[in-house]
């Protein structure tokens, strides 16, 4: 493995300072499990690795309820499924969390670094978006926020700038009658890379017989993970087999698929469908027992 230093700063002004110095020379650093593989095959060259895991805005897991989930970037997926409240809460974000890799990658990988990551099939960030997830960005020269689904621009590619680093997750609290859900589709049973992901969520009628909202988003089928704009036209629709088919036409026609060792083209827009029908029915069911 390539020499390289590290360090662990205990607050954010420090890790930002450094940040600040080595510009694109230095990495953040929370789970590893992208970044540590990435070094050992020299996929990526590093100077200075700056573990952010002990500070304390980047490992927040506050819920309060009727607000909102703060998630900082860099905690691991297994604190997500192990707190009952999440659990009921954030149904789709529990499914990438469990799905991301195996238990033991799961104790160290987080949604912060799938997401800077930036895999066009990372599989946390389907469900963030589905979960109207905002990102809060820390830099030189202060915060901002961007909306989940801006965050990414390219295959490995996001809005970061090099001073700049994601602190945390802003997930609103769910309404009554919410339902989400995420799967994917992997050519074998685990630790594979999704073919297509897709998250969805929605808000139910009083009787169940409408959507009030809903929000569709794919992965693997473009270069970026992206949200189904369309979908929002199932407010107001009836909760029925045809809407679904209508709204697995409209996650078809948002993809954009390539072909590569993993599918055709062909093949992940056949699977963009049957995966948007399965993901709403299974919502649609969570919201009905919510
Ligand atoms: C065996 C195995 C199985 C896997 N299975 C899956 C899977 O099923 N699905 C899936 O999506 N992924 C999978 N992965 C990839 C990886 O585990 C995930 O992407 C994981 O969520 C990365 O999180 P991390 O905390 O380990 O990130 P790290 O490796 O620490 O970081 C990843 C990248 O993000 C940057 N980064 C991290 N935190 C921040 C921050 N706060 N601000 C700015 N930049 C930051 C790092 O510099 C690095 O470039 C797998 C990996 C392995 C090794």
């Amino acid at each position: 493995m390539q020499p390289l230093d590290y360090v662990a700063p205990r607050n954010l002004a420090e890790a930002l300072g450094l940040l600040k110095a080595k510009g694109d020379r230095a990495r953040v650093l929370s789970g590893g499990t992208d970044l540590i593989v990435q070094v050992r095959e020299d996929k990526r060259r590093v100077a200075l690795m700056i573990d952010v895991k002990r500070i304390p805005e980047l490992m927040e897991l506050r819920f309060e309820a009727g607000r909102g989930l703060t998630l900082g970037a860099s905690v691991p997926c297994y604190q997500l499924y192990e707190s009952p409240e999440l659990v009921k809460a954030y149904p789709g974000l529990i499914d990438a969390a469990e799905l991301i890799g195996g238990k033991q990658i799961q104790n160290r990988a987080s949604f912060g670094g799938n997401v800077c990551n930036s895999s066009p099939a990372a599989d946390s960030i389907p469900a963030l978006i589905a979960h109207s997830a905002v990102c809060r960005i820390a830099g030189a020269g202060g915060t901002r926020e961007v909306p989940i689904e801006d965050f990414c621009v390219g295959p490995g590619k996001n809005v970061l700038k090099a001073n700049e680093m994601l602190v945390s997750f802003f997930i609103p609290s769910p309404p009554v009658r919410f339902g989400a859900h995420y799967l994917r589709f992997i050519p074998r049973n685990e630790m594979d890379i999704a073919v297509v992901g897709c998250g969805v969520s929605l808000e139910l009628s009083r009787d169940h017989r409408k959507f009030v909202r809903a929000r569709i988003a794919l992965g693997a089928v473009a270069p970026t993970p992206l949200l189904v704009e369309s979908a929002a036209a199932l407010q107001n629709q009836e909760v029925s087999e045809e809407t679904i088919a209508r709204a697995a036409l409209a996650a078809q026609g948002a993809a954009r698929p390539i072909t590569d060792m993993r599918g055709t083209a062909e093949y992940r827009r056949h699977l963009v469908g049957v995966l948007t029908k399965r993901a709403l029915r299974k919502a649609i069911e969570r919201a009905k027992e919510a």
